[in-house]
């Protein structure tokens, strides 16, 4: 183990244990006398100033544990968010609407819309009250789901808020 001993000429001379209460020169010409080893301790180790500036670089405690787990929470539920919307069940109603009115006249639009109100789009009716009955299930479920995301999105908000308030703590060494 080193130290430094400061010299009035601002040189910093690296002494030992081994050096305690002797003298050494220093750089400068000028002689200085090294402490005992209780007066050594108290000066500035050597590789000190070398691993100082790494753990300050990373300063990993309990607040960027909390935040990184917020992050990683809201993240999880924004991508599930995203997944549940581009694979909500397309609406089988607007689609019949869409193929029966493909290549039809004004007229005839017309005549499909008052058929269509009068007969509550029971075109087929069993096939479309099954086919509509199962598009409202999907897409309760669909919903659901988006309801359970957006919540873990909220407790992941939650979660990266509440680390500003845990104490940031030392650095590991
Ligand atoms: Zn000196």
């Amino acid at each position: 183990m080193q130290y430094l001993l400061s010299c009035p000429c601002g040189e910093k001379v690296p002494v030992t244990r081994a050096q305690a209460g002797l003298s050494i020169t220093c750089q400068c010409g000028k002689q200085l006398s090294v402490p005992t080893v209780r007066g050594l301790s108290e000066l500035e180790p050597v590789g000190d100033t070398a691993s100082a500036p790494a753990t300050a670089r990373r300063p990993w405690g309990p607040r960027q544990s909390v935040l990184s787990l917020g992050v990683v929470i809201f993240a999880s539920a924004v991508i599930a968010i995203i997944v549940l919307v581009q694979t909500r069940p397309p609406n089988p109603a607007r689609r019949l609407a869409e193929e029966s009115m493909q290549g039809r006249a004004p007229v005839q639009l017309l005549n499909d819309w008052r058929y269509f109100r009068d007969n509550e789009y029971s075109v087929d009716t069993g096939r479309t009250h099954k086919t509509m009955l199962e598009y409202a299930n999907a897409r309760t479920r669909n919903i659901r789901w988006l309801a359970i995301a957006a919540g873990v999105g909220l407790i992941g908000l939650v979660v990266f808020i509440a680390g500003f308030f845990v104490p940031a703590g030392r650095a590991r060494a």
